[in-house]
């Protein structure tokens, strides 16, 4: 059964029993939309990550309204009330600390929720880190694929690095500033040091910077500084040309560990795992 939901924008005023998922400012507080204000001002309540972050957004617009608090500490105990609170006609924001509820943050789980109880939703667009860097960055913006945070196990992790090593398309990630060095040195074990990548910090905020070229030399830049601020980290994508490269280099590593005496079932097991390939692949190099 198709899943339908028609939802008119007659009024700027939120309808009852319906979750306003809002967009907020990643740095620069005037970015926030008149229709956001316009939510937040008059919902029954906005569920928000951090109160305190939230206020300096209502402080500034002179809003006031009922605040309660939904993080990824609270979020599971709090998303039945709030199911509960829209179905009794209540209309909810929902906003996260900054940008776009959803991304890398708890709003994914209410919105999941919300969905699979048939209830309404509207997003209320505004800014995002991962858009925002990408379209600085310069690097092609039409298509590209966003990982978020690399997970923290390194199986997992470098599952990811390869695949983002051997993708065409630009990659968009988020990262502390506390682990970029080590996120940095791990693109340019995975990635090479002739990659293309933008470093976006602070970004709309008063120190916004953005250190790009290669990633050798984005390296030299922030080694030994002091890394603080928000960090958004946008590669460039690879060509299809040193993709052959890539192959033609696997082919002459097969040949010299036959050479050494390895089987050629072997020497495709070892260089298949070594570079995120089938077996298969690497065997029909010869
Ligand atoms: N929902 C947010 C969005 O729409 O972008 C992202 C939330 S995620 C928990 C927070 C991460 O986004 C930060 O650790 C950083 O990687 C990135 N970020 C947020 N604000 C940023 C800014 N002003 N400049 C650069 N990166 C930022």
């Amino acid at each position: 059964m198709s899943n339908i939901s028609l939802l008119s924008h007659r009024e700027e005023e939120p309808e009852k029993g319906i979750l306003y998922i809002v967009g907020t400012p990643i740095g620069n507080l005037n970015d926030i939309s008149q229709r956001a204000l316009n939510i937040l001002k008059n919902v029954s309540l906005v569920a928000c990550e951090d109160t305190r972050q939230t206020k300096k957004i209502m402080n500034k617009f002179n809003i006031s309204n009922k605040l309660i608090s939904f993080n990824k500490h609270n979020s599971l105990k709090k998303i039945p009330k709030i199911l509960q609170d829209l179905k009794e006609g209540k209309s909810i924001a929902i906003v996260s600390d900054a940008g776009m509820p959803g991304i890398c943050d708890p709003g994914e789980d209410i919105a999941r929720s919300v969905k699979s109880e048939g209830i309404d939703m509207i997003c209320i667009p505004g800014a995002c880190a991962a858009i925002t860097a990408l379209v600085s960055s310069g690097l092609p913006s039409s298509s590209f694929v966003f990982e978020g945070f690399l997970p923290k196990k390194k199986i997992d992790r470098e599952k990811i690095l390869l695949e983002i090593s051997k993708n065409e398309k630009t990659t968009i990630l988020y990262e502390s500033p506390k682990r970029l060095i080590k996120l940095l040195k791990e693109l340019l074990e995975f990635c090479g040091g002739d990659r293309e990548i933008m470093v976006a910090r602070e970004l709309t905020k008063k120190f916004e910077e953005h250190v790009g070229n290669n990633i050798n030399s984005v390296i030299e830049f922030f080694r030994d500084k002091e890394i603080i601020g928000e960090i958004t980290i946008v590669i460039k994508g690879i060509r299809k040309t040193d993709l052959k490269t890539n192959k033609s280099i696997i082919k002459k590593d097969l040949k010299d560990l036959i050479i050494a005496g390895l089987s050629l079932s072997a020497a495709s097991k070892y260089l298949a795992r070594k570079n995120g390939l089938k077996k298969s692949e690497v065997y029909n190099l010869i």
